[in-house]
C-alpha cells in the first residue's frame, strides 16, 4: 500500500475552472507555503473547445491577452429571418482556444514547486473524519481539508422534478471554404432562421476571415439529437450561404452539451468540499455561458480562501438565479419560444444592455426595462409558477 499524501488543497479536474484555480494559486504569493494537488486523467493537451464570452475592451480580456484572443466588435442576431447587426461597445465578443489556455495555466503550474499536477482518474472523494477529506485514485489516497471538485454528472439533476433542466447541446465545425461567403466583422450570436421544429434551435457563427469559420448548430432543449442532425443543420446552413459541401473542409470540430438549469449544484458542498466549474453551477443557466463567470468566481474565491471561512459559505445566490429560472421555466414548458423571446428582445433593447444584463452587472432598473420587454403573459404565468413552487408546502409543486 502505497503512502498516504497529505495536502493543503485538491483540486479534482484541471479542466476550466480547475485550471483557473491552480494558477490563480500559482501567481499568489499567500499560497507559496501551501502544498496543492491537482488530478485529471487527462493530459489537457488538445484544442478540444474554444472559449467565448465578452468583455470590456482591454480590462476584462487583459487576463488572457496571453491567448491571443480572436475579438469581434459587431454581433448578429436574426430577426425575422434576417441577420441585424448590433454594436457591441464597450463590450468585445472575445474567443479563446483550449489548447493554447491548458497550456498556459499548465505552465503557471510548473513554475509553482508547491503545485502538483498529476494524470490520475478520482474516483471517490469522502469525508473521513473531522473534515479530513479522502480522494481517492487507482494509484492511492490523498488527504487534504480543502477539497475543489469539477467532476460533472448530469444524473441528480435528471432524477429531480422541481427544476427544470435544459441542455445547451451543440455540434460546431471550423470549416475553411474556397469562396468568401463570412462577414468577419460580425459573430453572429443567435440565427434563428433554422427551422425551430418545436424547439430553440440556432445557429451560432463565428468567422475569423472571409472564408474560415465555426459554425455551430445549437439547441436550448431537454434531450440531444443524433449526431447526423446537427450535421445535416450545419451542411443546410452553409449551402444557403452559397457553399456545396466540395466548397469547404472541415478542419476540426467541436461538441458539447452544457445543463441549463436552477438545480441547486452547491447542496453538495460542505465545510470543506466546493464544487467548481459547471459542477459547481457556474454555467449560467439561462445561457450555458460558463469560463468568464468561472474567472469571476476564482477571483472572488481566492480571498476567500484566505478568510479561512467554511467553503459551502461561499456560495451566494443572487437575483439573477430566479430571472434565469422564470425563464427556464418558460422554455420548458413551450421550447418553441426562445426564437420569439431572444429575437424580440434584441429588436426592442440595446446589445450592450442585453450583454450586460446576461453578465448579472445591471442594476434593477435596467433589469425591469430589459424584462419588460419579454411576453408579459407567459412571463407572468412562468413567475408565480416559480414563487408557488418555492414557497406554497410541497403538496402544491407541481
Ligand atoms: C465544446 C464546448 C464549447 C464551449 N464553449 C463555451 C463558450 O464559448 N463559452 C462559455 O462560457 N462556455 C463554453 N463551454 C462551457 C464551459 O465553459 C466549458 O465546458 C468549461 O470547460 C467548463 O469548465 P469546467 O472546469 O467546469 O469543466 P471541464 O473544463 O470539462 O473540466 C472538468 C475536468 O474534470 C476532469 N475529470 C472528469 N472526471 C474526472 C475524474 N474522475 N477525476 C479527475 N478529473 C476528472 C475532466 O477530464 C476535465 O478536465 C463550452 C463547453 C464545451 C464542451
Amino acid at each position: 500500500m502505497k503512502e498516504t499524501e497529505v495536502y493543503d488543497y485538491i483540486i479534482v479536474g484541471a479542466g476550466a475552472a480547475g485550471l483557473m484555480l491552480g494558477s490563480a494559486m500559482a501567481l499568489d504569493p499567500y499560497f507559496s507555503s501551501k502544498k496543492i494537488l491537482l488530478l485529471d486523467p487527462d493530459p489537457k493537451d488538445k484544442n478540444d473547445r474554444s472559449w467565448c464570452f465578452w468583455s470590456k475592451e482591454e480590462k476584462e480580456a487583459e487576463p488572457w491577452q496571453a491567448l491571443q484572443p480572436h475579438y469581434w466588435s459587431h454581433i448578429g442576431v436574426s430577426y425575422q429571418n434576417h441577420i441585424v447587426d448590433h454594436t457591441i461597445a464597450p463590450y468585445r465578443y472575445t474567443l479563446v482556444e483550449a489548447a493554447p489556455f491548458y497550456a498556459l495555466m499548465k505552465k503557471r503550474l510548473s513554475a509553482a514547486p508547491q503545485i502538483s499536477l498529476k494524470q490520475e482518474a478520482v474516483s471517490q472523494v469522502q469525508e473521513r473524519s473531522l473534515g479530513l477529506m479522502a480522494v481517492s485514485t487507482e494509484a492511492r489516497t490523498y488527504l487534504s481539508r480543502q477539497v475543489f471538485d469539477s467532476r460533472f454528472n448530469y444524473k441528480p439533476l435528471l432524477q429531480q422534478q422541481q427544476y427544470p433542466v435544459l441542455q445547451q447541446h451543440f455540434i460546431g465545425w471550423f470549416v475553411k471554404s474556397n469562396k468568401a461567403v463570412f462577414n468577419s466583422q460580425q459573430a453572429v450570436f443567435m440565427d434563428f432562421s433554422v427551422p425551430q421544429k418545436g424547439n430553440t434551435r440556432f445557429m451560432y457563427l463565428l468567422p475569423s476571415s472571409p472564408t474560415e469559420a465555426l459554425v455551430e448548430y445549437t439547441l436550448f432543449s431537454p434531450t440531444r439529437l443524433q449526431t447526423k442532425e446537427y450535421e445535416k443543420a450545419i451542411e443546410d446552413y452553409l449551402s444557403n450561404l452559397g457553399l456545396g459541401t466540395n466548397d469547404y473542409e472541415v478542419q476540426r470540430t467541436e461538441t458539447g452539451s452544457i445543463p441549463m438549469s436552477c438545480y441547486p449544484f452547491e447542496q453538495e458542498n460542505h465545510a470543506h468540499y466546493l464544487k467548481i466549474g459547471t459542477a459547481g453551477g457556474w454555467s449560467k443557466p439561462s445561457t450555458g455561458y460558463t469560463f468568464q463567470n468561472s474567472h469571476k468566481k476564482i477571483q472572488a474565491l481566492i480571498p476567500y480562501l484566505k478568510t479561512g471561512k467554511p467553503l459551502h459559505k461561499f456560495h451566494k445566490r443572487n437575483r439573477f438565479w430566479w430571472y434565469d429560472r422564470i425563464l427556464l421555466r418558460v422554455l420548458s414548458q413551450d421550447n418553441s419560444q426562445g426564437k420569439p423571446i431572444f429575437e424580440g428582445l434584441f429588436k426592442k433593447r440595446s446589445a450592450p444592455l442585453i450583454l450586460k444584463f446576461l453578465a448579472e452587472d445591471t442594476h434593477f432598473l435596467q433589469e425591469l426595462y430589459i424584462m419588460s420587454a419579454a411576453p408579459l403573459w407567459r412571463f407572468t404565468k412562468a413567475f408565480f409558477r416559480v414563487m408557488a413552487q418555492s414557497f406554497l408546502p410541497s403538496r402544491n409543486k407541481k
